[in-house]
């Protein structure tokens, strides 16, 4: 699915994030930022040691105590096809009353600005949360696809933004989330 907001392009596809050749992809990292499993695990084995080394130097320079959840920080991309890499750090959900959907739109939302900060015109997303940190699919793409939306009515700075799905059924959540906010 394909559909424009403002000048920019917004793409919903089934893939795999790591083959994405967009400025940036953005990894749903945990605190440590020392790698793990899902996405995060497929991004560091793809990119190789580099995107571990400057992930362990913004540690020892920046988050000695990790990254807080819900900000988001950038590395080189290794052998990755990207050029970079944003780390993010997602909520766990833990009932949806510890601030989680707060915290997951802070995650997109500080992902999407630090790509603008560094001029990149084009990243992927994959779904922040809804794995391992059990997340609920649709209200997570409906924040994902709204933060988007609202970053957007302040910022045209971005090209494309795309949004990378692992499973059929993410995918179709997603697309019906699109449909519904931006009655497409
Ligand atoms: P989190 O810990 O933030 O929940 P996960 O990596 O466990 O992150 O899962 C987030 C989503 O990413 C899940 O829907 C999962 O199926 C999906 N995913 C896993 N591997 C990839 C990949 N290589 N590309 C895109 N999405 C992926």
């Amino acid at each position: 699915m394909e559909f424009k907001i403002g000048q920019t392009k917004i793409s919903v596809i089934k893939g795999d994030i790591t083959q994405q050749t967009t400025d940036a992809i953005v990894n749903a990292a945990n605190n440590s930022l020392m790698g793990g499993g899902g996405v995060d695990g497929a991004i560091h084995n793809a990119g190789g040691l580099k995107v571990l080394e400057e992930c362990k130097r913004i540690r020892r320079t920046q988050w000695p105590d990790g990254l807080p959840t819900g900000e988001a920080v950038i590395t080189a991309s290794g052998n990755l096809k990207a050029r970079y890499v944003i780390h993010t750090v997602g909520p766990v959900w833990r009932g949806g009353t510890s601030r989680e959907h707060e915290l997951l739109a802070n995650a997109y939302q500080n992902s999407l600005k630090l790509a603008v900060r560094k001029k990149l015109k084009t990243i992927a997303f994959p779904s922040i949360s809804t794995g391992a940190y059990g997340f609920p699919i649709k209200s997570g793409s409906q924040i994902a696809l709204k933060t988007v939306q609202q970053f957007l009515r302040t910022m045209d700075d971005l090209n494309e933004i795309i949004f990378v799905l692992f499973s059929e059924s993410d995918l179709q959540t997603y697309m019906d989330s699109a449909r519904r906010i931006f009655h497409i």
